[in-house]
């Protein structure tokens, strides 16, 4: 069970100092978004915690605007951002500049939102300058608030202010915790096919979660018993209508989506083959360690011939040594053929989901994992500069993924590529189809410490 947490979202135009602000109240990042062509590594969402109150700020300076998109365009994506995911607004101006023609053109907009809008009247360095902010009234909204996100002023009020419109965490409303899957790929792949596919009347789709605007975005479907969560669902539909900025702010969101989910369904357009694209959303999921299922879309398009027994078509065959070669650090995911638009292969999907999440929620007895481990290493020794490595000691730490410290003589011994091999040796033992393994070596200076 976990709390979901109230949306902040700040807004402003350019300078007016919302970096500098987020820098003074941001606690723990909790989304990172990927280095690839079109998506800059960048902040986005963060954690923040005041006094027993927890909420999670979106920084929409972190949409990154380039050089010719005119003021208007940014303040067209920020007020659209904020619309789609604000629980609370912070509509940030600039004390010192004044009231301008793109405040103006933001509280336009603004005024359609339906939660709660904060004025923070920034650079208020000192009760002088504060002294400016009712001039901000003039936009429309009842609370402005004087703050210098530079040297504190105004800070503790505002957010005393905020929370009187949050709920405590704990009277945050808890949710049962189902099988989080997102559905991710390049455009165009069949990701919003695959959805209605799954949410199809078939299926029986439980609801688009109620509530707040942030829950609205998951979808719930129910299989074989099972409880699913589609996470972030709005974000495939509302393709379409989104050009430009706006689609490279679903990119990150896409990425945020992958952060939530236990686990991803990378989509492959069977018609193109496995394109770079298709291998960077494959590691970025392996990288976040999250299990990990890859689909075939579009099968239909293949001129394939049956084959008989349960064994694969030499097409097919063909596709997952392409994927084996080309991307052999997710060798464990399963592949699986679909077509979204015959409906085909699709309840495999999900089966191999479930077993992806219980791979990716295994424990290994450490009795076990020693024994394998020991078998490992006497059967294949490992030296390099003249040196043996030894492994003392195995223990499982964590799972989701399941994720081993071995200590051993000396970790720079313990080349990346005798990692593979130990992995290898346990999936030999525990196949843990659907799950990346981490392996971390931790010095030990000997078996008796
Ligand atoms: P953003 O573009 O809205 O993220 O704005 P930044 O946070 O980058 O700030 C723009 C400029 O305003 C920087 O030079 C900051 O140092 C300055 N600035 C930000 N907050 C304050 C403040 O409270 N007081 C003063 N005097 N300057 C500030
Ligand atoms: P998304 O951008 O990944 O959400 O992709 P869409 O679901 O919008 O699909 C893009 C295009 O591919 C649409 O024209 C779909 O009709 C088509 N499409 C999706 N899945 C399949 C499939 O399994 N077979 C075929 N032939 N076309 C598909």
């Amino acid at each position: 069970m976990q709390a979901k947490l109230p949306v902040v979202v700040i807004v402003g135009r350019p300078n007016v100092g919302k970096s500098t602000f987020y820098n003074r109240i941001a606690g723990r990042r909790i989304a990172v978004v990927e280095d690839s062509p079109g998506i800059t590594r960048d902040r986005l969402y963060y954690e923040v915690e005041w006094y027993g109150y927890k909420m999670q700020f979106v920084d929409t300076g972190g949409i990154l605007f380039g050089d010719e998109d005119p003021l208007v365009e940014q303040i067209r994506v920020q007020a659209e951002v904020a619309l789609v995911e604000a629980d609370i607004v912070l509509f940030m101006v600039d004390i010192v500049s004044g009231l301008s023609a793109g405040d103006q053109e933001l509280a336009h907009r603004l005024r359609m939102i339906k939660v709660p809008v904060f004025v923070l009247a920034n650079k208020a360095d000192n009760r002088k300058r504060a002294d400016f902010s009712s001039e901000f009234y003039e936009l429309g909204f009842e609370n402005v608030y004087p703050v210098s996100g530079l040297n504190g002023h105004g800070v503790s009020d505002l957010m005393d202010a905020i929370c009187e419109h949050l709920p405590k965490v704990e009277s945050l409303p808890m949710v049962k915790e189902e099988v989080r899957l997102a559905i991710v790929g390049r455009p165009n792949v069949g990701k919003s096919s695959i959805l209605n596919a799954f949410t199809g009347e078939e299926r029986s789709i439980v609801s688009n979660i109620p509530g707040t605007t942030r829950d609205a975005i998951d979808t719930l479907v129910q299989y074989k018993g099972e409880p699913f969560r589609l996470i972030d669902t709005a974000g495939l539909r509302r393709k379409g209508k989104i050009q430009g900025t706006v689609e490279y702010y679903m990119a990150m969101r896409a990425t945020q989506a992958l952060e939530r989910a236990e686990c991803a369904l990378v989509l492959v357009d069977a018609s193109e083959g496995l394109t770079d694209g298709d291998k960077r959303t494959m590691k970025l999921s392996h990288d976040e360690g999250r299990a990990l299922v890859i689909a075939i879309n579009k099968w239909d398009l293949k001129e394939d011939v049956k084959a008989t027994g349960g064994r694969l078509s030499p097409l097919k065959k063909d596709f997952l040594k392409i994927i084996h070669d080309q991307v052999p650090e997710v060798k464990y995911a399963p592949v699986c053929f679909t077509s979204a638009k015959e409906s085909s292969g699709l309840e495999k999907v999900l089966d191999h989901v479930l077993m992806a999440v219980d791979s990716w929620n295994f424990r290994i007895g450490t009795g076990h994992l020693n024994r394998i481990i020991q078998e490992s290493t006497f059967e294949r020794p490992y030296t390099s500069k003249g040196k043996q490595l030894r492994i003392y000691f195995a223990t499982q730490v964590s799972t989701r993924p399941p994720t081993f410290v071995l200590f051993c003589n000396d970790p720079d011994l313990f080349h990346f590529s005798y990692q593979r091999y130990i992995e290898n040796c346990l999936r030999k033992v525990y196949p843990l189809p659907g799950t990346p393994l981490k392996i971390i070596p931790r010095a030990r200076t000997s078996k008796d410490d």
